[in-house]
């Protein structure tokens, strides 16, 4: 079956689903982006995630290509027309097409919006989640406005790249003084050897996850604490857990790190609990 994108005010099969190469996306990654899970037909934390592509546009200045309850239809049509249950949404927002120039167009052009959609299989999540997956540290080379979405992902698929060529699953990104930030497409988080639970606070260096977030909020409900700290490549290796949040992961424990293992090597107590309450949230 083929699948349906919303292009410019269009829907139409992806394959047929183009942008201009004066795209400033394209030249430039001058775009943001979201990545939304669809789980049984709705949207997993849209609110969330429609927030942080508003304020990715607003960081770069790029003028919103329509209105966030516009855009929200948009998204449901894109989720009916595919007619998927369980699904992976993905939008892009670029500042939009013009004769390539590095300083921002003078006239007031439209931004270019693209939704695509495609299966996505939470069940083999939760296996993969509930087996554990491997991890290397690789140097954090991004530049510092990692909070914004950027499309601009070029040190993370260079990280990526490197994890899957060392046979493993995520890249552990370590800044230049000796401290994990984040994953290539991940938040870190961290159980450590003294029993707190920690993950790095937000700052510019890193991306406010909503999964994070949504995490955290819920780890309050089963009056888990967790603690905003930075953590040292050591401490992690010394950690009693680690795991990795994001809308695609879910919750995922990392149990070996550059080869060596992560407490016992198997998925920890804490984590257990957090992938059976965020999958309880998911379903509901
Ligand atoms: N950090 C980075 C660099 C990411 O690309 C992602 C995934 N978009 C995350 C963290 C996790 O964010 P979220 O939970 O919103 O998917």
């Amino acid at each position: 079956m083929s699948r349906t994108a919303y292009v410019n005010g269009a829907y139409v099969p992806t394959r047929d689903a183009l942008v201009h190469i004066n795209d400033r996306g394209f030249q430039f990654a001058d775009g943001v982006y979201e990545g939304i899970a669809v789980r049984r037909c709705k949207m997993v934390d849209a609110g969330p995630h429609l927030d942080r592509l508003w304020r990715s546009m607003g960081e770069l200045a790029i003028t919103p290509p329509m209105g966030r309850k516009a855009l929200d239809v948009v998204l449901s049509e894109v989720i009916r027309r595919n007619r998927f249950s369980d699904a992976f949404l993905y939008i892009q927002v670029t500042r939009g097409v013009a004769p390539r120039d590095h300083a921002f167009p003078a006239n007031d052009i439209p931004a270019t919006l693209f939704v695509t959609c495609k299966r996505f299989d939470f069940d083999k999540v939760l296996q993969r989640a509930l087996a554990g997956v491997t991890g290397i540290t690789q140097p954090d080379n991004r530049w510092g406005r990692c909070d914004i979405k950027s499309t601009g992902l070029l040190p993370n698929i260079m990280a990526k790249q490197s994890a899957r060529e060392a046979g493993v699953f995520e890249a552990v990104l370590v800044d230049s003084d000796g401290y994990i930030t984040e994953g290539s497409s991940t938040n870190i988080w961290a159980v450590t050897e003294d029993g707190d639970i920690v993950t790095r606070p937000i700052t510019d260096n890193i991306l406010g996850g909503i999964t994070r977030a949504r995490i955290k909020t819920i780890a309050e409900k089963l009056q888990i604490s967790i603690k905003d700290a930075k953590i040292s490549v050591e401490q992690a290796k010394n950690a009693r857990e680690i795991f990795i949040t994001s809308a695609t992961s879910c919750t995922t424990p990392i149990t070996k790190l550059d080869g060596e293992k992560i407490g016992d090597g198997t998925v920890g107590p804490v984590a257990k609990r957090l992938i059976d309450a965020y999958f309880k949230f998911t379903d509901n």
